[in-house]
Order: C-alpha cells, then sequence, then structure tokens
C-alpha cells in the first residue's frame, strides 16, 4: 500500500511512528498490543503527551492547537497511532465537541474549554441517543426550560460511551416542544457534576461496562453553556456527525488483529478454509484502504464542511471488516477462545490461550457494536442508496 504514498508522505508516516514508540511508554503500548484496555489514566497522560507535542488536535484550526496538514496525513497520524498501539485522543473531546465549538461557540466558550477539552483536563461524554430516539434522532425527549439565567434540564440519555469517566457532556435537548421537530433542538454543555444527574452502567456481554444510562432531573445549566443559538443544535449535531467520515472504516484495527491471527493461529492456519478466509480478509482490507486514501485525496478539493456519502461506503465496509477479523481469530483460537475469564478453566485437552488472545471473544462479542453506532449499517446502505446510486 506504501506504493500509493509520496516520499514526503512516507517521511511523515515515519516521523509519526518514531514519535509514538519514542515518547509513548513501551509498557503502555505492550499492555495496549495484548488487548488490554486503556484506563482512564492512560488515555489522559497520552493525550497530554500528544498535544504538548501538538499531535492530539491536528484537525482543529491551527489557533486552537490544530496543524496545518492534508487530509492524508491526519489520516497517516492516527493509523501510525493504532498501528503503534497508542490509546487514542478521547474521540468526543477531539473528534466532537471541540470542532463544534470551535465552529460555532462564542470567543467566551472557546476560551473556556477549547485549550481543557484538547488538554484531556475535561473528558466529555456525548447525550445525543435516548431510549426512543437513535437512528432517529431528531425525536429526542430530553426538555430544556428556560428558567431565568439558566434552563432546568429534564429527560435521559443511553448508550453514553464512558459516561462514567465524563465531566462535562454535550447534550441535545428540544428547547421548542412547539416547532417541528429538527427546529427545536439546542446544544448544551452540562457539568456532569450537578445536582440532578446520575450515571447508570449498562452491563455487556464482553464482561465490560462501555455504556451508561444518564438520567437529568431538574439539572439547572446556566445559558452561557448554550453553544451558538437556542434552537440550531440540529446544525451542530450534523456538523459534529459529519466529521466522523473516513474514521470509522478502523483500517489501523482491522490490521492489528490480522497481525494477531497470524501470530496466534498456528498450525489452525494450515487449514485451506481459515487461510482462503484469512486471505480474502487481507484483500479486501487492502481495498478498503485504497478506497480511504481515494475519500482522502477527493476531500483535500471539496468545499470544506461538504458532507461526502462515500463516507458510509467506508464506514460500512469497515465495520464488516472488523467483525470479519474479531470472528476469525476465535475461529483460529478455537475452544480454547473461551478461557478468556480468569476463573474460566480451559477444556481439556487444549493449551491455555496464548498470551495476547484473553480478548479475543471479548472483542468478538464487543466489536458486534461497529455495525450499530455512528448509524447503523441499514442507515449507512439508505444513504448510499440516495445519495450514491440515486435510487
Ligand atoms: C457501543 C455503542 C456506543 C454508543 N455510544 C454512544 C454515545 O456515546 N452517545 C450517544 O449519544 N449514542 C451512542 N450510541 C448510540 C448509537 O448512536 C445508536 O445505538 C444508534 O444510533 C442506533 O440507534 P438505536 O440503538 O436506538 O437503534 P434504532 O434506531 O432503534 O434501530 C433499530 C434497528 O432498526 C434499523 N433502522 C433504524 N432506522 C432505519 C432506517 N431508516 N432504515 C433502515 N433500518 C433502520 C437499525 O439499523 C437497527 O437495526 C452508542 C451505541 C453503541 C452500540
Amino acid at each position: 500500500m506504501d506504493l500509493a504514498l509520496s516520499k514526503e508522505d512516507r517521511a511523515f508516516a515515519e516521523r509519526m511512528r518514531e514519535f509514538y514508540t519514542s515518547e509513548i511508554p513501551a509498557e503502555l503500548r505492550e499492555r495496549m498490543a495484548r488487548g488490554e484496555h486503556p484506563t482512564r489514566e492512560d488515555v489522559v497522560s497520552t493525550q497530554r503527551t500528544l498535544n504538548d507535542h501538538g499531535l492530539a488536535v491536528p484537525h482543529w484550526p491551527v489557533e486552537w492547537g490544530g496543524q496545518d496538514w492534508t487530509p492524508l496525513q491526519r489520516h497517516l497520524w492516527a493509523e501510525e497511532m493504532t498501528l503503534a498501539h497508542v490509546p487514542s485522543p478521547i474521540v468526543f473531546n477531539t473528534a466532537m465537541i471541540g470542532p463544534v465549538i470551535a465552529q460555532f461557540g462564542s470567543q467566551e466558550l472557546k476560551e473556556r474549554f477549547l485549550p481543557k477539552t484538547a488538554s484531556a483536563e475535561i473528558w466529555w461524554s456525548q447525550g445525543f441517543s435516548e431510549p426512543n430516539a437513535g437512528s432517529d434522532l431528531a425525536s429526542l425527549k430530553t426538555t430544556a426550560v428556560r428558567d431565568g439565567d439558566s434552563y432546568l434540564v429534564n429527560g435521559q440519555k443511553t448508550w453514553t460511551t464512558l459516561a462514567q469517566y465524563g465531566d462535562w457532556i454535550f447534550n441535545l435537548v428540544r428547547t421548542d416542544p412547539s416547532a417541528q421537530k429538527q427546529r427545536g433542538i439546542s446544544m448544551l454543555l452540562i457539568d456532569m457534576k450537578s445536582p440532578g444527574v446520575a450515571v447508570r452502567p449498562i452491563h455487556l456481554i464482553d464482561g465490560g461496562v462501555e455504556v451508561n444510562e444518564v438520567f437529568f432531573e431538574d439539572v439547572r445549566v446556566p445559558v452561557d453553556n448554550l453553544v451558538g443559538e437556542e434552537n440550531k443544535g440540529w446544525t451542530y449535531a450534523k456538523f459534529l456527525l459529519g466529521n466522523e467520515r473516513t474514521s470509522n472504516a478502523g483500517v489501523g484495527m482491522i490490521k492489528t488483529r490480522i497481525g494477531r491471527i497470524k501470530r496466534l493461529g498456528g498450525a489452525h492456519l494450515d487449514d485451506p478454509l481459515l487461510r482462503a478466509r484469512l486471505t480474502r480478509l487481507e484483500i479486501e482490507t487492502t481495498a478498503l484502504e485504497m478506497s480511504v486514501l481515494r475519500v482522502l485525496a477527493r476531500e483535500a478539493s471539496l468545499p470544506k464542511g461538504t458532507p461526502d456519502p462515500t463516507s458510509s461506503v467506508l464506514k460500512l465496509k469497515g465495520s464488516e471488516l472488523q467483525q470479519d477479523a474479531s470472528e476469525l481469530l476465535v475461529d483460529v483460537l478455537g475452544p480454547a477462545a473461551l478461557a478468556y475469564r480468569e476463573d474460566t478453566e480451559v477444556p481439556d485437552g487444549f493449551a491455555p490461550l496464548p498470551e495476547g488472545a484473553v480478548d479475543a471473544l471479548p472483542t468478538y462479542f464487543n466489536w458486534r457494536k461497529a455495525s450499530i453506532y455512528a448509524g447503523s449499517n441499514e442507515v449507512q446502505r439508505g444513504i448510499i442508496a440516495k445519495a450514491i446510486l440515486k435510487l
């Protein structure tokens, strides 16, 4: 694939690799390579190091810590980070609320929040989805009623990723119930320590607690914490979701899992059917990577902020390949993959899992999410049918 990169871009990728492998502790990267989840402290300290070197928020405006890079360089920055097993910066900070505040927030809001968002002094959570508002997000019911200099917020969010770590949450709330549904929504920044905010964990089949329900009961939020204008929240939400673009293809994640399959597969990989699946996975991943590069090359020539429906193809295919890779790793490990919990006995006749395989089955379960979040795959197919195939 490197063949497609210019000499300068290859040198850029090499510089990133050199930084990640020399500045981010080897002990942390080895834990990540073994499949362990980073702790809150791991993520925060890594983001601080990246930010100190201008590498946490390269896609932000330069005056707020961004870099004047091409889309391809931003891609290489992220891919090399994954391949070096460096914990990613907090996506809610860097890819979601940061760019929204930089684009639509008042100067006061920018100064108050952007530096702390880049340095991970604040951990943000995303309060969009509700029990009856996921794909149809504009049906959301959480209300914010103006009361003097503040809003009173009541309602419930769900699937809130890592809300147990959250300091602040950017919430979509209904401020005008009489308006047509997209038109009555605002975006509010809420301190999660405010009285009336409660976080309840959702326990997942992989044994972890990655998502939560968040409840708001008469939570008082200063009017100053409104992003942009009242009832314009849908515009900001669309901008935020549009920024995800190519990032959900997850090429780096698929490649690291393929590497794991090859390292741990052993004699199982002599099986022609498993080999064929592995070969197809590698070919399709290479094709996906080329498509990501093609979309990025085109992005550079589009006016900034223009939605590119091709990113739906990348999200769709990327999530399918992530799931295929996680499934293949479980298959090559066989029944031994069941021994992922410390209290589970390895079935008779099977050696204990080699180091690095303990997360195979939990990750298989966990990556089912890839076809749901950031717009489910059915929704992506709808976009492709309409915007690309013109059906
Ligand atoms: C692991 C994980 C983390 C998440 N983190 C967050 C977070 O931090 N913050 C946040 O706000 N949200 C988060 N979400 C929520 C996520 O955005 C929603 O789950 C997603 O938008 C789907 O909504 P839903 O779960 O309500 O399903 P629904 O929208 O009810 O969909 C149910 C089924 O119907 C299908 N469907 C729905 N509409 C259509 C359509 N128009 N055409 C065809 N099929 C359709 C869907 O594909 C799906 O199969 C997370 C979700 C997951 C799984």
